[in-house]
This record gives structure tokens, C-alpha cells and sequence, in this order.
């Protein structure tokens, strides 16, 4: 899957098209637009990002999208990703390229028609990250039982922060 494939089937190309003819001159539309439509989307497992763009100083290498999400904001968090890549495609190349959310990205998203705002966490992307929340340990002074994604390592020593009591993993 790539941007086009899936911008394509959520019906979001045309969007996208017409925010690059509208922020850029049009003898280098076509060019980013090639570029853009090819970046792989991909799958993430994570919890508490919904979406990612990955890149290198040259080149795109692609979007991970959390696909745990309501299509409403699934299709935000595509927008998202695709105005950081839109912001990488489209700086000068000498220039010192401001990485994140700056003035350029912000310009992106509006033409985008999505909120200039920060990847926030979602209600829906707090539950997932909750309901994979497993039991990993017990502190032995009070009973507070530690829940997390991944299992400590049995062979460190942890102790419970509020209590002071030691942590016995499961
Ligand atoms: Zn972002
Ligand atoms: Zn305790």
C-alpha cells in the first residue's frame, strides 16, 4: 500500500493534489506528487502514536499508521503524516530544515484542511493502549499490582515508587 493507493480509497487524493497545486509553483507539482504517491504506507503496532512519517535526510522511506482508529481519524492522521512529508519534499535544499511542526508544516496541514496541531493522543488510542496493559509485578509491601505493555526482565531488582516496597514480577 502507498499514499496514493490508500489516500485513493479513503477519497482523500483530490485533496491532497489540490493542496500541492495550491502551495506550490506548478512546474514542480508533478515531481513531489510522484514522489509522495510512492512513499509506502505501513502498519504500526504502537500504542501511543497513531501515526508516524519516517524519512531520511534525502529521502521519504514511509508512513506507519495505527490502523486501530476510527476512519475519521485515521483519515486525520494520514493528513498529518502526509503534510510532514509534503514539508520535507518541498524545502530548499540548503536551507536549514525546521523538523516538526513548524511554520512550514502548519502551512501544510491548512492547505490539507486538517487542524495544525500537534499528533495528540486519541480516547481510542488511550483504551487500546490500556486493554494491552498486562499484570508484570506485585509489590510485596503493599499489593500494588504493576500493569504494563511488556514484561520486566526477572533478573533486574525493581522497586514500587510510591511505597518504597519491592516489586516481584510475574
Ligand atoms: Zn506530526
Ligand atoms: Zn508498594
Amino acid at each position: 500500500m502507498t499514499v496514493k493507493s490508500f489516500a485513493l480509497e479513503q477519497n482523500l487524493w483530490c485533496r491532497i493534489e489540490n493542496a500541492v497545486k495550491q502551495r506550490l509553483e506548478e512546474k514542480v507539482v508533478d515531481a513531489l506528487l510522484q514522489r509522495l504517491a510512492v512513499v509506502p504506507i505501513k502498519s504500526s503496532r504502537a500504542t501511543r502514536t497513531l501515526g508516524i512519517y519516517v524519512f531520511t535526510a534525502e529521502e521519504p522511506v514511509c508512513i506507519r499508521l495505527q490502523f486501530a482508529q476510527s476512519t475519521e481519524s485515521l483519515q486525520q492522521t494520514l493528513l498529518h503524516e502526509v503534510a510532514h512529508v509534503c514539508d520535507h519534499l518541498s524545502h530548499q535544499p540548503k536551507k536549514v530544515q525546521r523538523r516538526g511542526h513548524g511554520r512550514n508544516w502548519q502551512a501544510w496541514a491548512v492547505a490539507l484542511g486538517i487542524l495544525p496541531l500537534r499528533c495528540g493522543e486519541s480516547a481510542e488510542l488511550a483504551q487500546l493502549h490500556r486493554t494491552r496493559l498486562k499484570p508484570v509485578a506485585v509489590c510485596q509491601k503493599c499489593g500494588f499490582v504493576l500493569r504494563r505493555i511488556r514484561r520486566l526482565n526477572r533478573r533486574d531488582d525493581y522497586i514500587h515508587s510510591s511505597c518504597g516496597g519491592r516489586l516481584k514480577t510475574l
